[in-house]
């Protein structure tokens, strides 16, 4: 912990009349106690009594210059100031609180991280939007409310709605410089009851959604109905201002919802799906132009209704069955049918040539409706005209020089971790944050085996930083 003198504070040492008389009955002589001489500590912890100022200045009071506690210095000059009762008794709290901190000395966590808490807390008491928008307002009468002016006055924390620079506002910005540690112990205190609790909170981060995992809302995999989902973005509805999450599932399914009365139970549904992800789209497709299943059955198979069935099959371009129902009665035009087969190979062969590395999959997942034309009404053809089902690995990969994608990224990733660095206060450099940085997270996330050189410069980057930052 970090001593400055703040202007408003003894700049004498300090003592508690009580220990002094303690200590004397039990080690026949006068120490000075580390907490006492602590700027923000102005009762004893032990005897909640106010300290008193000796006559030694604290400025004295160092390895050159020690000059031990005695009946010559410790003279009452009466307490550092008249406090009321209910003042007194914040202070014993606050200095209680400093002794908590004395007790772990390893709680130390990097600024961000108490950033991240405070914001939580914030949005937990609706002080701070979801977005991290923070009501500045509420915020300072809820402060002032807490402690008093007083209180503030006497640990020069004092605060000003007109200044947009004071301490409290910035505190709970991305912190970018230090705060007196007493600033951050009112901070705690004011948010959770006290320091201890503030670092005890089990649930480190704000969980609008309380904990994953969440319902996956896939009707074509099997964990349909099964909460399974673990990742969670958590941003705010724009209408109404309520924590949005948006849910991404392994399946690929993607969904967002808001908060609502029926979150603690299971019942809650998504208000938006965003996408029900590439299985979903390929059972569709499988269920409408392999099976040709009807609409109704379609719906029934992959858990949604028939308007969201039907929406989905003109957006994919498929060829349904019930669609076509007004066609099926119509006289067959031989010559529509052979002109759309030669369309279809022309258009099939004209993919190939585009994308000569694709699989015979890519290519069907490139242009399905086409696929499945081919696939019905001209498989043999179709069969000796694609790439071969068995294509060895390499030859997919080939596609992408990874020596080469190696040093495209290295370079990019370098600059990223150069600006950070570069910040006013360095931030901690995560793989998360470069992949952000780069617009490369999920190559850097997924991908990063393949790209030796890249993950050995984050690697180290990362590990000397955190050596630094330690
Ligand atoms: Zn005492
Ligand atoms: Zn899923």
């Amino acid at each position: 912990m970090i001593l400055i003198s703040l202007q408003n504070i003894s700049i004498f040492s300090c003592f508690c009349r009580q220990c002094l008389q303690e200590d004397e009955e039990k080690y026949g002589e006068f120490y000075w106690h580390r907490i006492h001489q602590l700027s923000c500590v102005l009762v004893c912890p032990t005897h909640n009594i106010p300290l008193q100022n000796s006559t030694l200045l604290f400025q004295q009071l160092n390895q050159h210059h020690y000059q031990v506690a005695s009946h010559h210095n410790c003279i009452s000059k009466g307490s550092i100031a008249p406090y009321s009762p209910q003042n007194q008794n914040i202070l014993l709290n606050l200095a209680h609180d400093v002794q908590w901190l004395f007790n772990h000395p390893q709680i130390s966590r990097p600024l961000d991280w108490y950033y991240q808490q405070y914001m939580n807390l914030l949005m937990s008491r609706n002080i701070a939007t979801a977005s991290k928008r923070v009501n500045q307002m509420k915020l300072f009468d809820e402060f002032l409310f807490y402690y008093g002016q007083d209180i503030l006055s006497y640990l020069d924390s004092d605060i000003n709605l007109d200044d947009q620079s004071n301490w409290l506002f910035s505190i709970v910005r991305k912190h970018r410089k230090s705060f007196h540690p007493i600033r951050h112990i009112l901070m705690m205190r004011f948010l959770c009851g006290s320091v201890r609790e503030f670092f005890e909170r089990t649930s480190s981060e704000y969980k609008p959604f309380g904990n994953p995992p969440w319902i996956c809302f896939n009707g074509a995999v099997d964990h349909y109905l099964q909460a399974v989902i673990e990742e969670v973005e958590l941003s705010h509805c724009l209408e109404n201002k309520k924590p949005l999450g948006t849910f991404t599932c392994s399946c690929g399914m993607v969904y967002s919802r808001t908060v609502s009365e029926s979150d603690q139970s299971e019942g809650y549904k998504p208000n938006r799906i965003i996408t029900y992800g590439d299985k979903w789209h390929k059972k569709l497709q499988d269920l409408v132009e392999n099976k040709n299943l009807g609409l109704r059955a379609v719906a029934r198979e992959l858990k949604v209704n028939t308007r969201t069935i039907n929406r989905y099959v003109d957006k994919l371009g498929l060829n349904a069955s019930w669609q076509s129902e007004t066609n099926k009665f119509a006289p067959i035009n031989d010559t529509k049918e052979v002109d759309d087969k030669a369309q279809n190979r022309q258009d099939w062969l004209e993919l190939l040539k585009q994308y000569p590395d694709a699989t015979k999959t890519e290519l069907r997942n490139l242009s399905p409706a086409l696929y499945a034309r081919l696939y019905r009404g001209d498989r043999i053809w179709l069969n000796n005209n694609s790439p071969s089902l068995q294509k060895p690995p390499v030859s997919v990969n080939k596609r992408v020089d990874w020596g080469k994608r190696d040093q495209e990224v290295k370079m990019q990733v370098e600059k990223a971790v150069q600006e950070i660095l570069q910040k006013d206060k360095p931030e901690r450099i995560t793989l998360r944050k470069v992949g952000v940085m780069t617009r490369l997270k999920a190559l850097l996330e997924h991908k990063l085996d393949k790209l030796p050189l890249t993950k050995t410069y984050l690697q180290e980057t990362i590990e000397s930083v955190e050596m630094f930052q330690d």
